[in-house]
């Protein structure tokens, strides 16, 4: 059920929820008891259970790998010094400290902040008391470059899939790599075995080769592959964003109409509940709900890993909800780098998990391949457009941003490639299609 207060009070409620997320005692806490926030948390949102433990699975959960500052100074990535932290908002500069704890000190007035969002949101507000949240680790720089760079950096050295930094510098035309995840058979897992790499890829079943119906059927508009194609062309990062459309039980078919990228790093547990509650937002004020979530596997097969089955079994509890009403929730998984891709254009694969038999509990889910109905959209919407600038300004200038001018092959750019991607995405009418062409003009410049 949606909260009363939404959509205005919504905004409220998130951004007391992220203040609780952190659990970090804010310099003044506001006057407002927190545990409304609890219960006016989007029941809707995958990461649903926001200020929790945030254990096991992806979603909000899946940004929330806890890199902090605190993190960063221990790889010696950044140093404590004064005045190596700056915001500069609205004309407005704040300039301040970084002590060996992690923790920033506001010179202006001395106060002690646990965490670049903590003092970014609160600047923010005296500048601007409608700001909702403060996106901390884009806004904040240290010694002039935006944080969310240093933590893209970590990651790339932490994230077992990225690419290296060798490859990075390679002659261009290289091509990433698979980096060895072959696939596996489901029926060669056996039981849940600790040992097993989490990131082990899996092969999906299809529903007739054992003999069952699919349970639901599935659309999937164009603008949606667009949007989600387009988003992971960007990084050779993993990128994740939910999927909002509808779902109806009389004919038991789940309509995905729109994609939602969540423009935060893996990782960033400070933005990505920001960018989780406007997603929740923009669901609810489009009349959508949630029906699923995407992510990319940069530069390996479009198959599920061990993770991703586990995480999607969680989204599917969650989804179903507590009552007798089943409503599923889809996966896309898009790689649009591997190299064993038929051409530029890239893998997107929507599967589902089934439950292990009863008398095995103890086995891995079941991933399932999902038969879609393609939908062809009448036309890109300027909310697309807007989202695709958007996502181009996010990947701005991180060291793991594609550079489309790059050669991806012999003859072709990456930016040739991503358009060949696209372009079998693209709606019926061609009206605003040329509006594309600027953002691919952005896409060089900014790479
Ligand atoms: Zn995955």
């Amino acid at each position: 059920a949606l909260d009363p207060q939404s959509p205005a009070g919504a905004g409220l409620a998130g951004e007391e929820a992220l203040e609780e997320e952190e659990e970090e005692p804010e310099p003044e806490p506001g006057p407002e008891n927190s545990e409304d926030s609890e219960k006016a948390a989007p029941g809707y949102g995958l990461g649903g259970g926001a200020g929790g433990t945030g254990g096991g699975g992806r979603g909000c959960v899946l940004t929330r790998r806890g890199i902090t500052l605190r993190v960063l100074l221990k790889d010696a990535l950044i140093e404590p010094g004064s005045g190596v932290l700056s915001i500069y908002y609205l004309g407005k500069k704040f300039i301040g400290d970084l002590l060996p704890d992690g923790k920033i000190t506001w010179q202006e007035t001395g106060q002690v902040f646990n965490s670049p969002s903590a003092w970014a949101t609160y600047c923010k507000k005296l500048v601007n008391p409608a700001k909702k949240s403060g996106c901390g680790w884009a806004s904040v720089k240290y010694k002039g470059q935006k944080l969310d760079q240093y933590k893209a950096t970590w990651l790339k050295r932490h994230q077992p899939n990225a690419p290296s930094a060798a490859e990075e510098a390679g002659p261009p035309g290289k091509r990433p790599e698979n980096k060895g995840r072959v696939p596996v058979r489901y029926c060669t897992l056996g039981s849940r075995d600790l040992a097993r790499n989490p990131h082990t890829l899996v092969e999906v079943t299809s529903f007739t080769a054992i003999n069952k119906f699919q349970p639901f059927n599935v659309s999937v508009s164009s603008n949606v592959l667009l949007l989600l194609d387009f988003h992971s062309h960007l990084t050779r990062s993993e990128v994740v964003g939910y999927l909002g459309g509808r779902w109806d039980t009389n004919s038991q078919l789940l309509t995905v109409l729109r994609a939602f990228p969540c423009r935060s790093r893996l990782g960033d547990a400070d933005t990505a509940a920001a960018i989780e509650e406007e997603i929740c937002q923009s669901l609810f004020l489009r009349g959508l709900s949630l029906v699923g979530w995407y992510h990319s596997h940069p530069c390996s097969p479009a198959l599920p890993s061990l993770q991703d089955i586990d995480a999607q079994m969680d989204y599917q509890l969650k989804l179903q909800g507590s009552g007798n009403s089943f409503q599923p929730c889809l996966a896309l998984v898009c790689a649009p780098y591997y190299s064993g891709n038929q051409g530029p254009e890239s893998k997107i694969s929507p599967f589902w998990v089934m439950p292990p038999p009863e008398q095995r509990p103890n086995d891995y889910g079941i991933p399932m391949e999902v038969e879609m109905t393609y939908v062809q959209d009448g036309f890109l919407t300027n909310d697309i457009l807007h989202e695709m600038m958007l996502l181009v300004d996010f990947y701005k200038g991180a060291p793991d941003v594609v550079k489309f001018q790059d050669l991806w092959n012999q003859e072709q750019t990456y930016l040739d490639k991503l358009k060949v991607s696209l372009a079998s995405r693209t709606p019926k009418d061609q009206g605003l299609c040329h509006v594309l062409e600027q953002v691919y003009c952005l896409l060089k410049n900014s790479s």
